[in-house]
Parts: C-alpha cells; sequence; structure tokens
C-alpha cells in the first residue's frame, strides 16, 4: 500500500494527496490544515512480536518506513542509523547506556520514566529535530536545492534545530530570540555554534515581537519563495512521526509481552509529543491511557476535563517555570480532533474558523465529547509550587533530580496511576537547563554533562537588532543565495 498524506482542512475531491517527500520541507498545507496519513499504517501482532528487542535504530526504522515509502529503504536505513546512534545521544553516558537512546529507569515498580533528553541539546526535541536534520539535507541534496530555515525561539525549539541543521549541505538556519531574555545557558547553547550555515539573530524585543516578524516574512509571499524560506516547527508531520518510535520502544521497555497495556504520561504544550503518542495508540500499540500533563497554561487540560476548547490571548497566558509549555493555543491539537470528528474536514473548516478568529468551541452536548473517553487521554495540571514539591519528592525518594517539564508530567502521572498497570512518563528535559528553579527546590544546582560545563565562556556569534522586518529581511537577503 502506498503511504499518501491528506489535510485536516483539505477539501477531498480536490485537494491532491502528497507524498511524504512533498510534506516533508514544508509546514502547513495550503489550505492551513495539518498533514496526517490517509489512514494509519497498523502494527500487527506479529509485528509486536517481531519487533521486541529491536535496538532504537532498527525499531526506528521499522516504524519510520510504514509513513516514508518514497525515499528507497536502504537510503532510509542509512540516514536513520546515522541518526540514532550512541555518538549523538552519549552525554558523556557510557557506550553501553547510551546505546539505548531511551534508556527506561524504573523509579519504583509500575512507575518508569522514559529518558529522552540525552541528545546535543538535553530536550526530547533532537529525538526528532535529528532525523529532520538528516532528511533535509538528503531530500535537498536528491532535488539539487538549498532551504533557509526561518523561525523564532524562546529557547528549546530554536537550539534543538540549530543542533540538527548545523553543517547540513543545502540549509541555512536564521533564527530569532530574544535579546537578553534568554538564561545565561540558553544563549551559550545557541550562540555558541560557529557553523557558518546558522545564524542567529537576537531582536531586541520579547519573544512575541520575534514571532512576529517571522510571521510578517512567511506572509510577503514572494520574498518567501525568492529566499526559499522553510521552517522546521512542531507541525511538522515528520516530527510527529519520529517521535511515534519512542512510544513503541518504551512500551516494550515497560511490559513484559505483547498482551500487557502500559499508560504514558506527557508534559504537554503544543500537544506534538501527545499526538505521536495518539497516533501510536491507534496503529494498535498496546496503549491504555494517554495522560495529559499542562502546567498553569492549562488549555489541554481544560478541554479533556469539559469538552470547551478555548486558546488564550496572549495576555491571558503565564510566564512559567516550565517555559517550554506555555502555549496559548496547541498547533498539533487540530490533528486529534481530526480524528474525534470522524477526519470530517468540513467540520474541523468550520471549527477553526472561529479558532482562528480568536473564538472557542465546545463539545459538552455533541456525540464527539461521548465519544472522547475511546481515545484513551486523560488529563491534570500542575502549579509551580507543585513543580518545586514534585523536584523534591522525586529527588528524596528515588535521588533523582527531574528538570521542571518532566516534574509536571510525573506530578500528573502520580494523581492517575492505577494498580497494576506500568506508567511511563516521558522524560522531556535535563534539570541542567533549567537550573534556577532546581535550585529554588532544592538548594543547589542539578550537574551539568561535562560536554556543557563553561559554555558560557566560549565566544558567541550572534547579531542584534531592533524589532523590524526590513532588517531582518535585509540579513537573510546578504547570507541567503537567492
Ligand atoms: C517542547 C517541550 C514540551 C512540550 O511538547 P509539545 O510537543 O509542544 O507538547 C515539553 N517539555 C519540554 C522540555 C519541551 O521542550
Amino acid at each position: 500500500m502506498t503511504m499518501r498524506y491528506i489535510s485536516t482542512r483539505g477539501d477531498v475531491h480536490n485537494s491532491p494527496k502528497k507524498t511524504f517527500t512533498e510534506i516533508l520541507l514544508g509546514g502547513l498545507a495550503t489550505d492551513g490544515g495539518l498533514y496526517l496519513p490517509e489512514a494509519y499504517p497498523q502494527i500487527t501482532r506479529d509485528e509486536l512480536d517481531r519487533w521486541r528487542g529491536l535496538s532504537y535504530a532498527d525499531l526506528a526504522f521499522a516504524v519510520l518506513s510504514k509513513f516514508i515509502d518514497d525515499i528507497p529503504a536502504a537510503d532510509l536505513k542509512a540516514l536513520v542509523d546515522k541518526t540514532y546512534t550512541a555518538a549523538v545521544y552519549c552525554n558523556g553516558r557510557s557506550p553501553e547506556a547510551a546505546q539505548e537512546i531511551t534508556p527506561l529507569r524504573w523509579l519504583e515498580p509500575g512507575l518508569g520514566l522514559l529518558e529522552l533528553s540525552n541528545g546535543p541539546t538535553l530536550a526530547f526535541k533532537d529525538m526528532a529535530m535529528q532525523l529532520l536534520g538528516n532528511l533535509f539535507e538528503y531530500a535537498l541534496t536528491k532535488k539539487g536545492e538549498e532551504i533557509n530555515i526561518l523561525g523564532a525561539t524562546s529557547g528549546d525549539t530554536g537550539s534543538a534545530a540549530e543542533y540538527a541543521m548545523r553543517g547540513k549541505h543545502g540549509v541555512r538556519v536564521f533564527m530569532l530570540s530574544p535579546h537578553g531574555r534568554m538564561s545565561a545557558f540558553q544563549r551559550a547553547q545557541m550562540y555558541s555554534l560557529q557553523d557558518t550555515n546558522i545564524y542567529n539573530i537576537a531582536v531586541r524585543g520579547m519573544f512575541d515581537d520575534a514571532q512576529d516578524i517571522v510571521k510578517a516574512v512567511f506572509n510577503d509571499h514572494a520574498f518567501k519563495a525568492r529566499y526559499r524560506i522553510g521552517a522546521v516547527n512542531s507541525i511538522n508531520w515528520a516530527r510527529v512521526a519520529a517521535q511515534v518510535v519512542y512510544y513503541v520502544k518504551g512500551y516494550f521497555a515497560a511490559s513484559q509481552e505483547n498482551d500487557e497495556k502500559v499508560d504514558f504520561a506527557v508534559p504537554s504544550g503544543n500537544f506534538g509529543n501527545i499526538c505521536a503518542g495518539h497516533i501510536a495508540r491507534m496503529m494498535g500499540l498496546p496503549v491504555d491511557r494517554l495522560i495529559v500533563a499542562t502546567n498553569e497554561n492549562d488549555v489541554l487540560d481544560e478541554f479533556f476535563r469539559s469538552g470547551v476548547y478555548r486558546p488564550r490571548s496572549t495576555a491571558e497566558t503565564h510566564a512559567t517555570s516550565s517555559p517550554s509549555m506555555d502555549i496559548s493555543k496547541a498547533s498539533n491539537f487540530e490533528r486529534f480532533v481530526f480524528d474525534l470528528v470522524g477526519r470530517d474536514p468540513a467540520v474541523i473548516r468550520e471549527l477553526w474558523a472561529r479558532i482562528d478568529a480568536g473564538g472557542s468551541f465546545d463539545f459538552t452536548n455533541t456525540s464527539y465529547f461521548t465519544d472522547l473517553p475511546q481515545f484513551g487521554f486523560v488529563s491534570g495540571k500542575s502549579s509551580h509550587a507543585d513543580r518545586l514539591a514534585t523536584i523534591r519528592q522525586t529527588y528524596e525518594k528515588y535521588g533523582l533530580m527531574v528538570d521542571t517539564h518532566t516534574a509536571d508530567g510525573l506530578k500528573v502521572a502520580l494523581e492517575k496511576r492505577v494498580p497494576g498497570r506500568p506508567m511511563v512518563v516521558l522524560e522531556t528535559a535535563l534539570p541542567a537547563k533549567f537550573e534556577e528553579t532546581i535550585v529554588e527546590a532544592l538548594g543547589r544546582p542539578p550537574e551539568r554533562p561535562v560536554a556543557m560545563q563553561g559554555i558560557e565562556s566560549l565566544p558567541q556569534r550572534f547579531e542584534v537588532m531592533d524589532i523590524s522586518v526590513d532588517a531582518v529581511k535585509r540579513f537573510i537577503e546578504q547570507h541567503a543565495g537567492a
């Protein structure tokens, strides 16, 4: 069967279906929707039996082959092997530990932490972004094309993107960040990169100012086409697909045999990570429940409890101590709602016309709300005080320091776990990235991986700019061959 992709807002009769490589370099579909497979490929019982025990790279090849059928198998295998190798996920660990890529650490019987943060930027985003870097380079080289990736970051996504794209042929990255507003560590992570295809632009403003510049450049269609401007944001389908793999790996690690079911708890912001869990479950992976954990920005928790989806304004969005989950709306959520409403793009168009106009929707008295439980979602939220308490308890009880986002996941997981069912909490970052809150919770800083020690004193490369769309465009013109 060939794998084709459709848009959540597509007209079934008029929108052409796409192949994987056709959607790889893009973001939104032209109709404003998000891409999904026309039908979810299924994992058979026989496959589960054969896959148990595979290495991460071999498993990733098996899973991704179900989504990618327009890259020759030998090439895909080579790309996956190069991505999921101990050398990239070593992070100061022994070669044996690094070999596992995503080891499961049991905190106590039935409660495990799936380590996803041993990549170059110490956050789970590396898991997918590193693959994206290799896929982009492969696809661009084949076509003899180039891409100029433009993005805005408040920290995590930008650094994951830069570390994935550094030195890649055919790729340049222009990453905007708010001048003086990231932690010294985050600045050092990004600005100390000396690769000539990476450009850091520090904007004299807030994250939203940087984000607005990026949107303005994307809206200049002529400029966008002339300079082949692209994005690597969390709605990119390849990122979601790559994330499906660690649910399968985590399932095998947490279960003894394939009749068992496992629950996953996921610190959530843009719903990208847990959307991959939803897809793994739809593919037939024996996942019972998917626990959505939010921080004070509880748009998602509110939906799963009440059936009301009400994105917040920027003014209503809280700056919290788990900043990578500070979202006003969850950009990948549309993918799940598409499945919930029976994959009817007309319904999605109608719902998102309201959302895009700053409104909300309410499923309370609809059959969609009655259907919701069959998708396995359960949700909860946490506050700054909860986060501190969880970090303390985890350290006292298990001798382990967890980061603030993982703490949010752990807090909700502990509330929702049921006896006899393994609960796997996804670790989304290492505590070294969020030193300040760890010191607040424990009175001492987290250990830093050896490779990251003293990075604040390395020479930095970045350009400071006013909040000006024209200045950013001129900079791109000067550095990106048209
Ligand atoms: C991005 C991020 C999240 C949220 O993931 P989503 O895919 O946006 O739901 C959680 N924790 C950390 C550390 C992150 O970087």
